[in-house]
């Protein structure tokens, strides 16, 4: 009997993503992302039961840059609760760039708008507690760990110190917070423990399954281990929808209609309710900075298994 979800439909739908490799341009902000190789296109979809279905460059490490918001997020949350989370970040998207400045001097209260956006990340980051950066990155890293099943999971010091050395608009952005009473602590370590979670890496594999464990809830598909809470796992897929695909997000819901979020690396991790977690990596970019033929492969996918939630 045919599969509901087989690897022939995954084949089709990376053949055909793969005529837009060339298409795109790899982030070259962060000097050490423009180093990838921009013909390189994996996917992997991890299903409720442990079946894993993969095509092209699945094991291939990449960064999880922007992606990794909805870890920090994840994080923020469990230690302090959306109340104190919500005060300090907003629930809107924004329809700007990633990392614009604009609307955090024009609004006010001068708080993000929301945590996928840099500046609601770095001021995410600010939340998560611990005794040093050292502790504040582990609590990340022990979560991805765990959803991943990868006891290894670390930070690539090679991107994060490019990163580190580079990111004067991020610097900005924190110091605007700063000023702003949103941010509160050291601010340089904060901007280091943003970094650092951009940084963490991973393959296309671990992607998937993150995503299924998102999709499950905030359970492991696997232990049956819950790792947060339902509500935490609602909240991190509701931002996927509205703002997890920079300012493409709307029209990616209306030809994808799955919750997703990506990163500059050329990583999309997607979360199907119930159903899959899907990793895509590609780091050929479009000019809102998503993966090109990540894009292109997840739409073709959601046409032929039916993805779409809405
Ligand atoms: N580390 C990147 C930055 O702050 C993340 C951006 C992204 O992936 O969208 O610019």
């Amino acid at each position: 009997m045919k599969q509901p979800y087989d690897l022939e439909q995954l084949q089709a739908a990376w053949q055909a993503a793969a005529a837009y490799t060339d298409k795109g341009n790899v982030a070259t902000y962060i000097p050490e992302l423009a180093k990838q190789d921009p013909r390189q296109l994996g996917v992997s979809v991890f299903l409720p039961d442990g079946t894993v279905i993969s095509v092209g460059e699945a094991d291939v490490c990449f960064t999880l840059q922007s992606i990794s918001k909805i870890f920090s997020l994840i994080v923020a949350l469990c230690q302090n609760g959306p109340d104190y989370v919500f005060e300090r970040v907003g629930k809107e998207p924004t329809g700007d760039p990633f990392n614009s400045i604009i609307k955090l001097e024009t609004i006010k209260p001068h708080k993000p708008l929301n945590p996928m956006i840099n500046a609601g990340a770095i001021a995410v980051a600010g939340m998560i507690q611990g005794r040093d950066v050292e502790e504040r990155i582990t609590c990340i890293l022990d979560l991805l760990r765990k959803m991943t099943g990868n006891p290894d999971i670390r930070v690539n010091e090679d991107v994060y110190e490019s990163e580190k050395r580079t990111a004067d608009r991020n610097r900005a952005l924190a110091w605007f917070l700063k000023d702003s009473g949103v941010l509160v602590g050291d601010v340089e370590e904060t901007l280091d423990l943003y970094f650092r979670h951009c940084a963490i890496e991973v393959t296309a594999k671990e992607v998937a399954r993150m995503g299924m464990v998102l999709a499950a809830d905030g359970v492991d598909p696997l232990s049956k281990e819950r790792f947060f809470p339902a509500d935490v796992a609602r909240i991190c897929k509701t931002f996927m929808v509205t703002c997890g695909m920079y300012n493409a997000s709307g029209e990616f819901a209306i030809d994808v209609g799955i919750p997703a979020k990506s990163g500059v690396a050329g990583g999309i991790l997607a979360t199907v309710p119930q159903r899959m977690g899907i990793g895509v990596f590609s780091p050929a970019l479009d000019d809102k900075g998503n993966s090109l033929a990540g894009v292109k492969l997840l739409e073709q996918l959601s046409r032929a298994w039916n993805l779409g939630i809405f």
